[in-house]
């Protein structure tokens, strides 16, 4: 199974001159979903991670999945104002518009060894800001992952210094 093949690609959307990679018809595919889960558990099944971060909302998808069948706790990053307890917050520029993500300031530990997850990185914005609240808790990034890259848009210069790795990319 090619998970590539499963993902719907959508021009115009959400905005003219962008072709959107839409996941939902990955995860509504058990093989295609599964296998993108079991990519990354088999990736990092051994390297004693703590935590899997996942970013609102599609990371959720994967990360949550990875998470325990890694058997570690999940930890959610989320858009601003969702979050019930206290939170550090990150502002950052995507690739149609601006946002906050925060993150509950005890969700980490110092030194602590995660994984964050989220199905795409394109400008890096997001896994930019995610990057620096799991830092300023003092936790210990093993990598980022995602389910697609769009290199194009040189997201990973934006989290420099960490490693990445994606199941698939698009020109
Ligand atoms: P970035 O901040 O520009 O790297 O954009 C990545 C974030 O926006 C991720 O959380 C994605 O869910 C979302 N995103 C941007 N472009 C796409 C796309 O083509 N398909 C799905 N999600 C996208």
């Amino acid at each position: 199974m090619d998970v590539k093949t499963t993902i719907r690609s959508i021009p115009g959307w959400p905005i003219e001159g962008v072709v959107f990679r839409d996941l939902t018809t990955l995860m509504q595919n058990p093989q295609a979903y599964g296998q993108s889960c079991d990519i990354l558990y088999e990736r990092y099944k051994d390297q004693d991670v703590g935590k899997i971060v996942g970013i609102d909302a599609r990371g959720f998808v994967f990360g949550a999945v990875l998470a325990y069948k890694l058997g570690i706790g999940f930890v959610p990053v989320r858009k601003k104002g969702k979050l019930p307890w206290n939170t550090i917050e990150e502002t950052y520029t995507l690739e149609y518009g601006e946002d906050t993500l925060e993150i509950h300031e005890d969700a980490v530990e110092k030194g602590e060894k995660v994984v964050i997850v989220d199905d795409l990185i394109a400008t890096g914005g997001t896994i930019g800001a995610t990057v620096k609240l799991v830092k300023k808790l003092g936790a210990d990034i093993v990598e980022c992952a995602f389910v697609v890259e769009l290199p194009e848009l040189k997201g990973r210069e934006q989290i420099q210094g960490c490693n990445v790795f994606a199941i698939t990319e698009f020109d």
